[in-house]
């Protein structure tokens, strides 16, 4: 499985390097809290959601991903 971070960049230029740091998080199996619910940030795969990503449950923080 290889991850594209180029679409990353497209969608938010200034915290690109904010969303790497939590998609690395997130990837290595760390807790990584969403900013706005305090929930934790899960890794949702192309198996489970037409739109893989990172994100939390209620959906304020959502990091897109492209699966290749
Ligand atoms: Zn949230």
């Amino acid at each position: 499985m290889k991850l594209d971070f180029s679409q990353l960049n497209k969608q938010t230029k200034k915290s690109f390097s904010d969303q790497h740091a939590v998609i690395k998080k997130v990837m290595q199996g760390k807790i990584v809290a969403c900013e706005q619910c305090r929930q934790p940030l899960m890794l949702i795969t192309p198996e489970q959601s037409e739109q893989p990503g990172i994100g939390c449950l209620k959906g304020c923080t959502f990091i897109s991903l492209e699966f290749s």
